[in-house]
């Protein structure tokens, strides 16, 4: 639209010309009121608002709007602590209890397949305990090590061999007292704490999910107290008295004739001179596998 002749007289066009441009050529260039572009057809508003210089700053306006967005949800995807506290975070959840360990006493896996668990009690010694651990290697098979707190504190390496092979570790008190059971309580308690820290000191966080008592002594303080301590008490099915010494065939012929699908088998790698044990489970593993039987953990 043209100035007309009502254009006041001396005013200056060049002061309003920031309003609303038309699509005129630059000689045609001229500016118009806001009073003006209300009675323009809407068509041509629609045209000039899509046009320099208003797109440009629709498109600043837009491009700053998105920017501020996403650095709002960076924010809040990147510190939690911003985001308004939800009940959960305002009232966390007490960590789950563990469920409590069973104070009923293993003497066999509870199962009619052929697989047995051997355990191995008073170690580790630095003699017999390495070659228990090969023969172990070589039939691909794990077995659980009962260990006494004077001697893993004596030998912590070993212990590490034994955990590190992929076996399990049991408490067997810290000077193997066979007299255990009839303590008062308080000394019950010291003993199984300080044999599991004794383990613990040689195989950091080493879980210990047994304890057997020396000797096989038990009573129902004893039990409970080693489940309390969060350990299993274990017992066995199948004692061939190997730290007696009967000789290496005897040791074997007890245990072919007693292990039965889930036996728990009790030998020994420390404690005294263990080469009859050590011959005995040399012929066994053997046997034990080609009979069918798989070795496992105590369940
Ligand atoms: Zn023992």
């Amino acid at each position: 639209m043209r100035d007309g002749p009502n254009t006041p007289p001396g005013r200056d066009q060049s002061a309003c010309r920031c309003e609303f441009v038309s699509r005129a050529g630059p000689d045609e260039l001229r500016s118009e009121t806001l009073r003006d572009a209300a009675v323009r057809p809407e068509a041509t508003v629609r045209r000039q608002v899509l046009e320099p210089p208003y797109i440009y700053r629709w498109t600043v306006l837009f491009l700053s709007i998105a920017l501020m967005a996403a650095v709002l949800v960076q924010l809040f995807e990147s510190d939690p602590e911003a985001a308004e506290p939800t009940h959960a975070q305002a009232r966390p959840r007490p960590a789950a209890k563990p469920d409590p360990v069973s104070a009923k006493l293993i003497k066999r896996l509870p199962t009619n397949d052929r697989v047995v668990a051997l355990t191995f009690d008073d170690g580790p010694h630095p003699v017999h305990t390495p070659r228990v651990l090969d023969l172990l290697a070589e039939y691909d098979a794990v077995a659980t090590f009962c260990m006494v707190g004077s001697q893993a504190r004596r030998h912590p390496d070993l212990v590490r061999d034994v955990v590190d092979a992929g076996m399990r570790l049991c408490n067997h008190t810290v000077r193997h007292d066979s007299r255990l059971a009839r303590r008062p309580l308080p000394a019950i308690d010291r003993e199984l704490v300080q044999a599991s820290d004794d383990l613990r000191a040689a195989a950091d966080g080493v879980p210990i999910g047994y304890f057997r008592a020396p000797g096989g002594n038990w009573s129902r303080q004893l039990e409970r107290t080693a489940a309390r301590h969060g350990m299993r008490p274990l017992g066995w099915t199948v004692d061939p008295r190997d730290w007696s010494r009967p000789g290496t065939a005897k040791i074997v012929a007890a245990v072919r004739r007693g292990v039965r699908p889930g036996s728990v088998i009790l030998l020994h790698d420390g404690g005294g001179e263990r080469d009859q044990t050590v011959a005995a489970l040399e012929k066994l593993l053997p046997w034990l596998i080609d009979e069918g039987y798989r070795l496992d953990f105590p369940a």
